[in-house]
């Protein structure tokens, strides 16, 4: 789980550099540029790399709601990476496992870790729209 950070201290219409934001979080430097990596906007890729403290705002509010967010026909929810992630080349296993279940089954395009996700096999079609998938059928074997 990432550490909850609350982003009240920071001022909407002020820049942050790396460290001023990391230091006004009370995080490490370290985890503002995972951050950055993730999808934290900033104002230009050149040095010194600055951060709206409205976009630093938005972005650790909405790091708070993806577990309870529905998941996308084209995610799987990862472990590791604690929100919803997309399956690398959209490159995803289905395990038939009973008359009404399947399991999907894909590598996390963040950590490149195993993820898999239990969906219903009527909905099967709908993700065989964004998926690449291979079937493995256990019962067969
Ligand atoms: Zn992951």
């Amino acid at each position: 789980m990432p550490k909850k950070v609350s982003s009240r201290s920071l001022k909407a219409h002020r820049t942050y550099t790396v460290l001023e934001l990391a230091e006004s979080l009370h995080v490490t430097v370290g985890t503002v540029r995972s951050w950055i990596k993730q999808d934290l906007r900033t104002l230009s890729s050149k040095r010194p790399i600055l951060i709206v403290g409205s976009d630093a705002k938005e972005f650790l509010d909405s790091r708070k709601k993806p577990i309870s967010r529905r998941l996308l026909e084209n995610e799987f929810h990862c472990l590791s990476c604690s929100t919803p992630v997309r399956a690398l080349g959209d490159l995803v296993d289905c395990t038939l496992q009973s008359e009404t279940t399947a399991r999907l089954s894909a590598i996390c395009m963040g950590c490149e870790k195993m993820v898999c996700r239990m969906i219903s096999r009527a909905d099967l079609t709908n993700f065989e729209q964004v998926f690449d998938i291979s079937y493995r059928d256990v019962s067969a074997t």
